[in-house]
């Protein structure tokens, strides 16, 4: 029988809930427990395809091609699993399915109302997921904070659950913000509102997860504990930390999965933690540094480009180094003469996806930086259809060469849009997405990582290798490594005449996990670190 968790926040949004789920989803694979998860995210857009990454955080790619919330990602790092499409959804696409239904006229009849139509259709998506992953334990997080317009139907519908699987199957955790007032004392009064806010939708929270950025005091839990009526050993303290790795570790430290074994009736195993402490110990006590410059346009909403950030520490992970980010707007490159300055130091260059023609050149100039000065890069997506274009205009000769996603009058579009792309009138889920299989070619930088010769990585984007430049490039010195399996379309392109120059179509990123780093990624921080040697030999035997 599965046993089903909902997860709700309070007070701000942003605390870290994704997180939070994921930690306890591992710390329950780490008992054996077949564990599922699956986040709702209560605005009106079908997914978070269309929505600006700036204001959004990434958009999380699943393997079957679904543009999602990048908690998925979280999920999928932590608990070393692959999701699929089922595990998001939106309060747009649950209407759109009502709405559907309505009009094939499954109804029969009925005046379609929020209860119980929208609520059932919540519902069943959340069984839905216990049937098909056959998981001993279902997560659901309920994305914004309870008090948003938009939360009760779906509150509503994980309180009938409850009453339909059994109050014992089912563990209701909140996870709440305890502030710090500026005299730097802890204060509980806003958790309690949240609290009392879910109870008046029929929910009593079994678990509290206090985020807080100083230690709590008994006192605090006490007082929470007989004013919301959760058992004080309920009360778990999440206390900001540097790495995100770590606090499945605080959590167990504290004894909460073996709480929430107990409170689900379920038998609890001995937990093995080591694997996942083991990789904390390395990611804590590093043997060296690496220092990557990521050349972006969103670089100041980090969460923009989490999974590559992710990508970049388990590299690190991989080489038992530390991968220390300088994040670079690249607009600010454009025109730069002194680019010896913004590089000061850096071992490895990295250019992420993107879309749109803003900032484009200036990372065109990081990565011509990068090839001219030998210095380690990696170009995904974005970064690999720019690091084409910076070899065809300067090692080519192709003046002005470009994508035709940023001059549709370029003599030269060695980036092009893909047949299949065009003609297209809807944005949303047209693109290229989700797995594909890429032949590698042996004796490459890429089929050296790998160590295999067919692989398979997530897509998203709708421009592409211009097959017509193949053979000028090529000779030219750009090795096309990676192609699909009926050589129509580059995948992977690596500069020769390089120590370490490798640009992916595809995001490797989202395939990385802390304990399997993307050998991509390990490859290119092990290049980094070798660049950064090189230059400390030729510094001590320089006059
Ligand atoms: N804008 C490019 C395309 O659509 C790259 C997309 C990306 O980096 N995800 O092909």
């Amino acid at each position: 029988m599965t046993k089903y968790i909902f997860v709700t926040g309070g007070v701000v949004s942003g605390i870290g809930k994704g997180i939070t789920t994921a930690s306890l989803g591992r710390l329950l694979i780490n008992r054996g427990f077949n564990v599922m998860v699956t986040k709702i995210d209560p605005y009106l857009n079908s997914d978070a395809g269309t929505m600006n990454p700036f204001q959004h955080g990434e958009v999380f790619v699943t393997r079957d091609g679904a543009e999602t919330d990048l908690d998925l990602g979280n999920y999928e790092r932590f608990l070393g699993i692959d999701l699929s499409r089922d595990s998001n959804f939106t309060t747009g696409s649950v209407y759109s399915e009502v709405f559907s239904k309505e009009r094939r006229g499954e109804y029969l009849g009925q005046t379609i109302q929020l209860i119980p139509h929208i609520t059932d259709e919540i519902k069943e998506r959340i069984y839905q997921i216990g049937r098909d992953s056959g998981a001993d334990i279902v997560i659901t997080e309920i994305g914004g904070t309870i008090g948003d317009f938009e939360t009760p139907p779906f509150v509503e519908a994980i309180r009938q659950m409850a009453v339909e699987v059994g109050r014992e199957n089912t563990l209701f955790m909140h996870v709440s913000l305890i502030y710090a007032s500026p005299g730097g004392e802890n204060k509980s009064k806003p958790t309690q509102h949240s609290i009392r806010k879910l109870q008046e939708l029929g929910i009593q929270p079994d678990l509290l997860i206090c985020r807080t950025s100083q230690p709590m005091d008994e006192g605090i839990s006490k007082k929470i504990s007989l004013l919301c009526g959760i058992g004080e050993e309920y009360i778990v303290e999440g206390r900001d930390t540097d790495l995100v790795e770590e606090i499945p570790l605080n959590f167990e430290h504290q004894g909460m999965a073996h709480l929430v074994v107990k409170r689900l009736g379920l038998e609890d195993r001995p937990p093995t933690t080591s694997v996942w402490a083991d990789m904390v110990h390395k990611l804590k006590n590093p043997k060296s540094q690496a220092r990557i410059a990521i050349v972006g346009k969103y670089v100041k909403g980090s969460d923009t480009y989490l999974s590559v950030k992710e990508a970049v520490k388990h590299g690190g992970i991989a080489n038992e180094s530390v991968a220390e980010i300088r994040w670079i707007d690249s607009e600010t490159l454009i025109g730069e003469e002194d680019l010896e300055e913004q590089f000061e130091g850096i071992d490895g260059v990295l250019v992420p996806g993107g879309f749109g023609v803003r900032g484009i050149e200036g990372m065109i100039v990081a990565i011509r930086y990068a090839r001219e000065n030998r210095i380690p890069f990696l170009g995904l997506c974005l970064g690999m259809q720019c690091m084409v274009i910076e070899f065809a205009r300067h090692a080519v000769g192709l003046k002005n060469a470009n994508s035709s996603e940023f001059d549709e009058q370029t003599r030269y579009p060695v980036i092009d849009l893909m047949p299949d792309q065009r003609n297209l009138s809807d944005l949303g889920g047209t693109m290229r997405l989700g797995l594909y299989p890429c032949v590698l070619k042996e004796d490459t930088k890429s089929g050296t990582a790998y160590q295999q010769p067919i692989i398979l990585e997530r897509h998203r984007h709708r421009y592409e290798f211009n097959n017509r430049f193949r053979d000028q490039l090529e000779s030219e010195g750009l090795c096309l490594s990676g192609l699909s399996p009926d050589e129509s379309l580059v995948e992977i392109a690596e500069v020769l005449d390089h120590p370490w120059m490798v640009g992916s179509q595809f995001h490797p990123e989202f395939q990385s996990k802390p304990l399997s780093p993307h050998p991509l990624f390990r490859d290119f921080i092990e290049a980094a670190l070798h660049y950064q040697q090189e230059r400390k030999t030729l510094g001590s035997i320089a006059p």
